[in-house]
């Protein structure tokens, strides 16, 4: 393929996707219902664990690259210990008995880790949406 219609190719793509971008800010209710960053229309996740390739809709990127989605984990980390640490040292302050000490954070990560770990996902490739990371349609 000559240079030029490489060159008009990309083009197209970048016209493509600027028309898509937007500046405004992460839409949780997107988010909530796992959808496409960019059009906000498409699914992201097929189930609870997988997730598409592409968006149906728009053909964005769900996997930029291998890897992608440890960031996701080190979120659903932080927020997980969030949840978790100051409960439990509030607990064993207050005098509380030591099986709620200890049964705490295996109810509330059997009832609130599915849910982080997924949300966790979504909401790591919005953050990279919005953050301008390069992630291009093609
Ligand atoms: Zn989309």
């Amino acid at each position: 393929m000559p240079e030029k219609e490489l060159l008009k190719d990309s083009e197209s793509v970048v016209t493509q996707t600027q028309g898509f971008r937007t500046t405004e800010p992460i839409s949780f209710l997107a988010v909530l219902r796992a959808r496409c960053p960019r059009c906000r229309i498409g699914k992201v996740t097929d189930g609870i664990f997988s997730i598409y390739p592409r968006c149906a809709h728009c053909d964005y990127d769900f996997n930029p690259e291998s890897g992608f989605y440890l960031g996701a984990m080190m979120l659903g980390f932080l927020v997980t210990s969030i949840l978790t640490i100051p409960p439990v040292i509030y607990l064993k302050v207050s005098g509380a008995d030591d099986a709620w000490v200890l049964g705490y954070p295996f109810v509330q990560y059997l009832i609130l880790g599915p849910l982080l770990t997924y949300y966790a996902k979504i909401l790591w490739l919005h953050l990279s949406y919005r953050s301008g990371a390069k992630m291009d349609s093609r």
